[in-house]
């Protein structure tokens, strides 16, 4: 075994004893598909919607990997990723590579073979479409690690098999090697895609399937190795995550096992360190080790000294997932140790795929000079790599010297620039006192005091904030951003929207009104444009899943509220009815969650800023008459760190951050907060600490089940568990509804228990929502009486 790998890494090995004249690789671990311009998003849905042929979206996807592979070679990257295009995701990719098209997609009168080369049949699994045309549940999506970025989640069963099936990745790579590259063609490791996938019907060991997937991989290697590839790109992210033993054995197994192929493999680990698990990762036999330096700076020594002594150490040291700018001199400086060491052996690389920033700096236009002197995008950290890699190569170009000099003082001037620090902020955030994270009275008094102000009914009905973004809704916020629509006009007709809607909901009912955010295009953005310290891009995508796209803020400095955001709106809305009126809000942690944050301090210290502007806006809104505040947290999970042992210092500060936006009121408000499709099993208790007055939740598709974590824990305070599915244009009817709630009522007493949806209403359509909302009030009128 050890001689085998000895002779593929001969070459390098040679490098050893030599210093730093050595030529170092750039190399780039994949590349966003989605075109500066969402191109192949739109080439996408014009294919589904008929308006291009099949040929023509084909022809679009190889002119945008073209473009990329050209672009990624211009910039100086040596080995250009291949494979990291997908029509939709690149799990479900490598999931077709293998034949794993579960049964309801597949259409038995053709082979497998030729159903999985069919993009038809990837956009069936990812949308939901039997080979009839008729519906079929889609695949399930999930995150892809601690990302943004959703992936269609593989699909197992006990008679699983595997086979060779799309040769995209082949094909893809004859492409590129044909118009003059050297490419390294990204596989998914077999051990990621297992771990992933997920049992449908009985269950069983999955590691039982791996021997029949390894074989498809040792052909795939094969064929690529027929081609002249030289190294094989294999993605094990699941490397940073706390294994089980018999997974961590497995990678022996599997890489023992494909290292008789005839191909080099560099095995790519990303998003965290490889901590307890180094020694395994650098016993391996492969040719190469790919490590995250971003987010795991501190493990560079332990990996460098456990590396085998002929195999590659690929860094990554340009944040694949951030947009700020690399300070190229400081990498430079830390790595030229590790250079004089490794000499060739040293691969330069961004942190992970650059999947996650958005495409080219040079397309945007919405950021002033200066910011914009601070980022680099997909293409931009292209260049970085290979700069990096040329300067410590002791071959760096005038041009490379002058991209650093260029670099050295952005970074300078950001690092003094006043947008970024705002000392009032830094110096509210130091001085922050110990009773600013709690209320002043605890739940069961301030549940008295409440009660005795808002006089509720048992079983009291709300929605969670959002009502129909009609298109007139749309057209008019486009109209005011273009300016065609003065400010008056459009305040005017958002204000007619508010009417409306307040209207509705009296006539349906409901007890707790919303305004229903007509005025707001994302519950982030909102806010963002309006605190200091965010920057919004018109380009700055980034695939968030299948043609989704989304545009995150960027977190740049110090966050303040210069002026109340909400309030003028909520007032407005309270002045309209008798009824309470909640006013709404984006909870800190999800703001963080879903923007680009600062690289230059912790994730916390932001979120606390925003805990305490949002903090300035609960009080507003208090003294403007709004008893009830909501304040959404749908993103608090999603934060969560990868290695579980990290969850309760990160739970501890975003708790911590949600109750600091939330205590600044007297114990008679009434706070909210809301979360969609989480799970709170394994995180119960850090929810309890947010002790918001009232949570609501979205349970209903999971039919109450996720109120068991409640029930078990005896969560104190109130409850409202989603009794309608707000995905679907399905109206619930009252049959429905009433089994739910009672549900519901067997694990949590009835007099903590709210009625409400799911989540927003906003994708929905107003005769839907009122016929919905209607029966729901309907069932809580009826088990007044019968409770
Ligand atoms: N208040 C927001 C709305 O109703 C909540 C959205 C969410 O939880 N994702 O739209
Ligand atoms: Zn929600």
């Amino acid at each position: 075994i050890q001689q085998q790998q000895n002779n593929k890494t001969s070459g390098w090995a040679m490098s050893l004893n030599q210093s730093s004249s050595n030529q170092c690789t750039a190399h780039n671990l994949g590349f966003p598909r989605i075109g500066a311009d969402r191109e192949l998003k739109k080439a996408q849905e014009a294919y589904w919607s008929g308006k291009i042929s099949r040929s023509e979206l084909l022809a679009e996807g190889a002119r945008l990997r073209a473009l990329h592979w050209q672009q990624q070679k211009q910039q100086g990257v040596d080995l250009i990723p291949v494979g990291d295009f997908a029509w939709y995701d690149q799990v479900l990719n490598t999931s077709l590579m293998l034949g794993a098209v579960p049964e309801r997609f597949q259409d038995n009168g053709v082979s497998l073979k030729e159903q999985a080369e069919d993009i038809d049949t990837l956009f069936r699994i990812a949308r939901g479409r039997a080979p009839t045309g008729n519906p079929a549940a889609a695949s399930e999506m999930t995150k892809w690690f601690d990302t943004n970025y959703h992936y269609i989640v593989p699909e197992l069963n006990k008679e699983q098999s595997f086979a060779l099936s799309c040769r995209s990745i082949i094909e893809e790579a004859k492409e590129a090697l044909a118009q003059g590259h050297t490419i390294k063609p990204v596989l998914i490791g077999p051990l990621t895609w297992l771990w992933l996938a997920k049992i449908r019907g009985e269950d069983f060991e999955r590691l039982e399937l791996l021997e029949s997937l390894v074989e498809v991989y040792g052909e795939v290697l094969s064929e690529l190795a027929a081609l002249g590839v030289e190294w094989v790109q294999i993605d094990e992210p699941i490397l940073v995550l706390e294994l089980p033993s018999r997974w961590l054995n497995a990678f022996e197994t599997v890489y023992n096992q494909l290292q008789s192929a005839p191909v080099k493999i560099l095995l790519a680990t990303y998003f965290d360190d490889l901590n307890g698990h180094t020694a395994v990762a650098a016993s391996l036999p492969i040719a190469g080790l790919h490590i995250d330096l971003i987010r795991a700076p501190d493990q560079l020594t332990t990996v460098v000294d456990k590396l085998s002594p002929n195999a590659v150490l690929s860094v990554g040291v340009v944040n694949g997932r951030n947009i700020w700018r690399t300070d190229i001199s400081t990498v430079v400086d830390q790595l030229k140790p590790v250079a004089e060491r490794l000499g060739e052996r040293l691969w330069i690389a961004p942190s992970c795929s650059l999947l996650h920033v958005p495409v080219d700096l040079n397309s945007e236009q919405a950021l002033d000079d200066e910011l914009t002197s601070w980022l680099a995008f997909a293409v931009q950290k292209c260049r970085e790599v290979s700069v990096i890699a040329r300067t410590l190569g002791g071959q760096a170009t005038p041009e490379d010297k002058a991209l650093q000099a260029e670099a050295d003082s952005a970074l300078a001037s950001r690092e003094r620039s006043s947008r970024v620090h705002n000392p009032a902020v830094e110096q509210r955030v130091a001085g922050m006192t110990g009773d600013m994270d709690h209320r002043h009275g605890a739940y069961p008094e301030r549940a008295a005091r409440q009660r005795e102000k808002l006089h509720l009914p048992l079983l009291p009905t709300t929605t969670i904030g959002s009502f129909p973004q009609t298109g007139e809704i749309r057209k008019a916020r486009r109209q005011f951003k273009k300016g065609e629509l003065s400010e008056q006009s459009y305040q005017q007709a958002m204000e007619a929207e508010i009417c409306d809607a307040v209207k509705r909901q009296e006539q349906i009912g409901l007890d707790v009104l919303v305004h229903g955010e007509a005025e707001r295009n994302d519950m982030v953005e909102y806010f963002g444009e309006q605190l200091d310290g965010f920057a919004f891009t018109n380009y700055g995508w980034v695939q968030s899943y299948g043609s989704r796209c989304v545009k995150p803020p960027i977190i740049y400095g110090d966050i303040s509220r210069p002026e109340p955001m909400t309030v003028n709106w909520s007032r407005f809305a309270q002045q309209q009815t008798k009824l309470p009126m909640k006013g709404m809000l984006t909870g800190p942690v999800t703001i963080l969650c879903w923007s680009f944050p600062r690289d230059d301090v912790d994730r916390k210290e932001s979120c606390l800023q925003l805990a305490l502007a949002l903090r300035d806006e609960v009080t507003d809104l208090e003294q403007a008459g709004i008893g009830i505040i909501q304040i959404d947290e749908p993103a608090i999970r999603e934060g969560l760190p990868l290695k579980q042992r990290n969850w309760p210092a990160y739970l501890n500060w975003a708790t911590k951050c949600f109750r600091i936006s939330a205590s600044g009121v007297k114990d008679e408000t009434q706070i909210h907060t809301h979360m969609c499709y989480s799970e709170f099993n394994d995180i119960i208790e850090y929810i309890a600490s947010m002790d918001a007055d009232v949570i609501t939740i979205e349970t209903s598709r999971s039919d109450m089940e996720l109120l068991d974590a409640f029930e078990q824990f005896e969560y104190p305070n109130e409850i409202g568990p989603g009794v309608y599915d707000i995905h679907s244009p399905n109206v619930p009817d009252k049959a429905w509804i009433k089994q739910l709630i009672l549900k519901a009522a067997e694990k949590v007493p009835v007099e903590r228990l709210w009625m409400n949806p799911d989540c927003g209403l906003k994708t929905r359509d107003w005769p839907e929502v009122e016929a919905a909302l209607g029966n729901m009030v309907a069932v809580a009128r009826e088990l007044r009486e019968e409770f």
